[in-house]
């Protein structure tokens, strides 16, 4: 068998495209338009590329970008603050506190101070709970990414068979109780779990979020599931001959490939998903705050 590949950045142009649509509408219908705080603390080069890169989806989209750049230095009291701000602005749909921040800061703090309802990356334990009780809330953007692609590529995913690999806030939590919403039996895989390969081979979806660069070979795959690799890990890349690295996900995607039914890709996979789905989640979070329908297929 060779697996479909599954294209996350041609289903991310068409998230986009249904935001940018419904954008245009809520200016022209309401006079609104959603807006994106992004804050950055310090330099790291990594941090620097994805904000600049949420900003200029956010304009493309035509939405109000508000980047925010604070020294590393900065205090958590200074911070707060500007959370504060920008959760009293009603022009700030979503905020974002790009991570990870220097040490003398704590994220769990800085999630906390976020008001919920603006929390366009799910983290704040109120979304959590939300999600986990079954209600709206705004979800982790990852998570909601790679379920649109699982319905995308399957329909129902009603009674599948699914393991998580990885069990962080950010994704494999979130994930596991996404799919558990759409009647999956879900298995959570971690570090301790005994047998990996044993579990995953039961599985009609595998969810790969680890961070362990080619962990999931094919022979643990079973013939025809559905595989979402999350992880981006960057290795050397000898063949190359330049000394340059290149980019795996967490599933050894040659192997994989030959197995399953259909695959994410790395990169062109989840990445490309995931800042569609902070577009998805702003757009959401203004027509929340507006008391407006929010649009089919965007959220849960
Ligand atoms: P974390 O480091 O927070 O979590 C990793 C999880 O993997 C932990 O639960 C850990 O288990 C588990 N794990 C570690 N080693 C093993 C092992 N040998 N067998 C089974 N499970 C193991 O990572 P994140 O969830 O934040 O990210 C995971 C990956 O996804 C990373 O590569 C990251 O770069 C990528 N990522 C990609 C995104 C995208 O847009 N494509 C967005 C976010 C993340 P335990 O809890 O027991 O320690």
């Amino acid at each position: 068998m060779t697996a479909e590949i599954i294209d996350g950045k041609s289903i991310a142009g068409e998230v986009r495209g249904q935001v940018a649509r419904e954008v245009a509408r809520l200016k022209a219908e309401h006079g609104l338009t959603p807006g994106l705080a992004v804050v950055l603390v310090g330099e790291d080069p990594a941090s620097q590329v994805y904000v600049r890169s949420k900003g200029q989806q956010t304009v493309e989209v035509g939405m109000n970008s508000f980047e925010h750049k604070l020294d590393a230095g900065v205090s958590s009291e200074e911070l707060y603050a500007l959370i504060d701000r920008l959760n009293a602005d009603p022009a700030v749909h979503g905020i974002l506190v790009q991570f990870p921040v220097p040490d003398h800061l704590s994220e769990t703090e800085i999630v906390s101070r976020i008001d919920p309802a603006k929390d366009v990356d799910g983290l704040h334990v109120e979304n959590a709970g939300l999600l986990a009780t079954g209600q709206k809330a705004m979800v982790s953007c990852t998570p909601l990414g790679c379920l649109m692609m699982l319905r995308r590529q399957l329909g129902s995913l009603s009674g599948l068979n699914a393991v998580v690999i990885g069990r962080s806030n950010l994704v494999g939590k979130p994930m596991a109780q996404l799919l558990l919403g759409e009647s999956c039996t879900v298995t959570i895989a971690h570090s301790r779990t005994r047998d990996l390969p044993g579990v995953v081979r039961r599985a009609d979806i595998v969810i790969a979020a680890v961070g362990r660069p080619q962990m999931v070979p094919g022979d643990w795959i079973k013939p025809g599931a559905t595989v979402i690799d999350v992880g981006i890990n960057r290795i050397a890349a000898p063949e190359r001959g330049d000394g340059k690295t290149r980019l795996v996900g967490d599933v050894d995607f040659e192997s994989a490939a030959r197995v399953a039914g259909a695959i994410t890709p790395v990169p062109g996979g989840v990445g490309p998903m995931t800042i569609a789905c902070l577009l998805a989640n702003t757009l959401t979070a203004c027509c929340r705050a507006n008391g407006l329908d929010e649009p089919e297929g965007l959220t849960v």
